[in-house]
């Protein structure tokens, strides 16, 4: 068999090789024809049959689900058999076949388009939340009429490399690295939450193939290359053996990196850098502190809502959450995210998402937490509590102007209050600063530095809502451009505003992980920034290189030129002049 290689973006470095696993194919392209009279018993029986195809297949994952995941998820799979059971679904489906004689996958089409938009029109946010249920339950019932097994990871025995149309911030927080060696998806953006979550859980990973998990036969082998965004299938035993081989001198030199994890992030000028992590739980902290991170520079904690599925985390959760990063990295400071859900990143259906919270304009982050006082307050209460253990900073995300500061810092306040009236123990002061993602934002540096203790930029959002391309989208990865000069003007801006005030600021977007990217920021003068665990002994490396005064004098040139191209170029250039021996520089997807 002739191997069929795939180039997609590849947002997780590493090599994976294995058998392929495609996980829940979904059917875009839904067959439409008219039955002749006496074709309609037949298809009925079709319906029928695959009706009872899936409704054993719910009992089974509903059982497991129960058995290995908590009763929560085992609530969403049965309210799926219920819809199954229900008039309205499939006695509406059964309906359409007979009188309008259509086959059966359009009549499920048809029928489940309908359902999904009154749904979408209840205003009970938990009733809306049903639309996705319904469309995962249309799905499952036409891969079974297409003969298509539903494959399931927590079945699996031996791991594998897994194939998807796309993958949740939630479902990918949940991946098991022993189980999954890699993943390929046909959709997805270099900054993705989803990309975010395969690097910090070290699992190589290749988004934006387009049409992969139409290619991809389920059990056969296959190369992924997370680094070069590659996937090879049907791979020839020679090109194995190469990928193979690559493997491992890419772990020895892993290896050397980490060994310089003791080593100061200064460069040969004397310019210190603080190089810190980002992370998504209190366990990744341990690594930070294996990769030599001076703190946690990000900590996301909505994945300690998204990773559990089955309840909201409670006050005395947060709280062990946070204590247990604090103690990890003492006397190193661990900069808390409150809540940034919305976006991709959203609530499971159960927990009544807020209207309009889907949306990248929408009810996100801080807007969310505004909305939501009692999730607020929790997660504050949690995180004054644990303060005492460590050296704890609270940054709030996705401000676009001082009147959140302002309502933040008043409810912080409040929560404050009532600890110490309940005879808490809560420090005086606990650092509060906002991000900067919120172009509006960057505008304002001046005013929120008046009243915030530090600045965070999030270069992520930031470029995503700068140059207006979606961060999850990878038909317009290409304009995704880190390096265009209205971002290199805007920061360059923010960074002279941030000293006037004399307002501490850092970068803690995933861009500060790639070498090009984090000399220009460097030149820029931002000496903080925060990165998976496992890229600060890169760019650690890369800082002890190159001087400071050489970054400058890049950045300075970049400032000149006028598309993102011409600065790549430039800057690639130069950068290489310092290492002759190469950098494992991203190149725009
Ligand atoms: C960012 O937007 O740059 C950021 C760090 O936050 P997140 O990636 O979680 O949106
Ligand atoms: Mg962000």
């Amino acid at each position: 068999m002739t191997p069929l290689v795939r180039r997609g973006i590849g947002v997780s470095p590493g090599i994976a090789i294995g058998p392929a696993l495609l996980l829940e194919r979904r059917i875009s392209h839904v067959p439409k024809f008219d039955l002749a009279a006496e074709q309609v018993e037949a298809e009925i029986a079709r319906l029928e049959a695959a009706v009872d195809r899936v409704r054993r297949q719910l009992v089974e994952i509903e059982e497991k689900a129960d058995r290995e995941l908590g009763p929560g998820v085992a609530q969403i799979i049965d309210a799926q058999r219920l819809m199954l059971d229900d008039r309205s679904f499939v006695e509406r489906i059964r309906e359409r076949i007979r009188k309008l004689g259509q086959n059966a996958e359009w009549a499920i089409q048809c029928v489940g388009d309908d359902l999904s938009e009154r749904f979408a029109r209840i205003s009970d946010p938990y009733l809306r939340a049903r639309a996705n249920d319904l469309d995962d339950l249309a799905q499952r019932l036409l891969r079974a009429l297409c003969g298509e097994e539903e494959l399931r990871l927590e079945a699996l025995d031996e791991p594998v490399v897994l194939f998807a149309y796309d993958l949740s911030p939630a479902d990918t927080a949940i991946l098991d690295r022993e189980r999954v060696l890699g993943f390929a998806t046909d959709v997805g953006g270099r900054t993705s939450h989803t990309a975010i979550l395969a690097r910090s859980l070290e699992i190589p990973a290749v988004v934006g193939l387009h049409d992969i998990t139409d290619r991809v036969r389920a059990g056969a082998t296959v190369v992924l290359d997370g680094g070069d965004g590659l996937v090879i299938l049907d791979p020839s035993d020679a090109i194995v053996e190469e990928y193979r081989a690559r493997a491992v001198s890419q772990r020895r030199r892993t290896r050397e990196l980490t060994a310089t994890r003791d080593l100061e992030p200064v460069t040969p000028d004397g310019v210190h850098v603080l190089l810190r992590a980002n992370v998504e739980s209190a366990a990744e902290a341990v690594r930070a502190v294996e990769c030599g991170a001076a703190g946690i520079g990000l900590f996301r904690s909505e994945f300690l809502y998204l990773r559990r599925r089955d309840a909201l985390p409670t006050e005395e959760e947060h709280l062990q959450e946070y204590r247990r990063a604090l103690e990890i990295m003492a006397p190193e400071p661990v900069i808390v995210r409150t809540l940034d859900l919305g976006g991709e990143k959203e609530l499971p259906g159960e927990f009544a998402p807020l209207r309009g919270a889907d949306s990248l304009l929408g009810v996100r982050a801080i807007r969310h937490s505004l909305q939501r006082r009692d999730l607020f307050v929790t997660q504050l209460r949690g995180l004054l509590r644990a303060a005492p253990a460590g050296d704890l900073r609270i940054l709030l995300p996705f401000i676009t102007g001082l009147q959140e500061v302002r309502e933040a810092r008043r409810i912080l306040e409040c929560v404050r209050a009532d600890l110490l009236a309940e005879g808490q123990q809560v420090p005086a002061r606990v650092p509060l600063g906002a991000m900067l993602e919120v172009p509006a934002a960057t505008l304002v540096v001046d005013h929120l530095a008046r009243e915030v203790d530090f600045l965070a930029i999030g270069t992520n959002d930031l470029i995503q809502y700068l140059l207006a391309v979606d961060r999850n989208n990878d038909a317009v990865a290409y304009l995704y451009e880190p390096l265009h000069p209205a971002v290199l003007r805007l920061l360059h801006r923010v960074v002279q505003q941030a000293e006037a005030a004399g307002v501490p600021l850092s970068l803690c977007g995933e861009t500060a992980a790639d070498p090009l990217t984090a000399m220009v920021y460097l030149g820029l003068g931002i000496r903080e920034m925060s990165m998976a665990p496992r890229s600060i002994a890169v760019i650690k490396n890369l800082i002890r290189t190159l001087p400071f005064s050489e970054a400058r004098r890049i950045v300075d040139g970049a400032l000149d030129l006028e598309t993102a191209q011409e600065i790549e170029e430039f800057a690639l250039g130069r950068l290489m002049a310092h290492f002759p021996d190469g950098f494992p520089v991203h190149r725009r997807g």
